[in-house]
């Protein structure tokens, strides 16, 4: 099990507070306003989630290689799809759907009740959960799992977050949406995806296009 010790959590030199505020402060004059989100990006180690040679790094706005061909995203995506997801209130229960480095999974654990997530890429589910449990996370549940399935057995969930990007939404996603709930997902090509954001309704689903991001693709199967 991995233990941390109180100095590796808070940061030393290049992972400080003050270089957490500043990341916090770029977002702020990019554009993302929700209160909630900044404080809880300047409070989860996002230092913890990438390699130990990337450290240096970890609180600047890029996403950063985490192994197995796969990024952690860059800080602006996840807070820019924290804040969507957040918009209406009422979010409790969470599907995400590309674990990774684990450190989108661990922001919204501080902003709702549960969060369920799903990879597909066994060693780094395995690295996100040491991590989930040394820093006491204990709201975030995995599974090993090709996530164009989703995860039924807790759905139907509030809101549910891709962190990959498909050609098209999975239709097993929109049958595991709450009624009222909502899904951000980067759709498109390689080259030109789009924040999208899929409200289901009494009536049926309604979709809204927001920014232009760059996801790794989402990819059928395990390995
Ligand atoms: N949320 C992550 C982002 C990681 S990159 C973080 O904060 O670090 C996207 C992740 O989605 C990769 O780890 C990739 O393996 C995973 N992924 C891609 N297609 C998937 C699928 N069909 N099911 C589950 N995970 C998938």
């Amino acid at each position: 099990m991995l233990t941390l010790s109180p100095e590796e959590i808070s940061g030393i030199g290049m992972t400080s507070q003050r270089t957490r505020n500043r990341m916090t402060s770029r977002l702020r004059e990019s554009g993302i306003v929700d209160e909630r989100v900044l404080y809880t990006m300047a409070t989860v180690p996002r230092h913890l989630f990438v390699d130990e040679a990337m450290a240096s790094r970890a609180y600047e706005d890029v996403s950063l290689p985490i192994g197995e061909g796969q990024t952690i995203s860059q800080p602006y995506a996840v807070a820019r799809m924290t804040e969507l997801l957040l918009s209406d209130g009422g979010v409790n229960k969470v599907l995400e759907v590309g674990t990774g480095s684990g450190y989108q999974a661990a922001v919204l654990s501080r902003l709702v009740d549960t969060v369920f997530s799903v990879e597909r890429v066994q060693s780094l589910l395995t690295r996100a959960r040491r991590k989930f449990r040394a820093l006491g996370y204990h709201n975030i549940h995995v599974r090993y799992t090709d996530g164009s399935w989703g995860w039924a057995s807790h759905g139907p969930f509030d809101a549910i977050m891709v962190t990959a990007a498909p050609h098209t939404v999975p239709a097993p996603l929109l049958n595991q949406l709450a009624v009222g709930g909502k899904m951000i997902i980067p759709v498109g090509r390689e080259d030109s995806q789009t924040l999208t954001v899929i409200r289901r309704t009494r009536q049926g689903f309604e979709e809204s296009q927001h920014n232009d991001v760059r996801f790794v693709p989402f990819l059928a199967g395990k390995t």
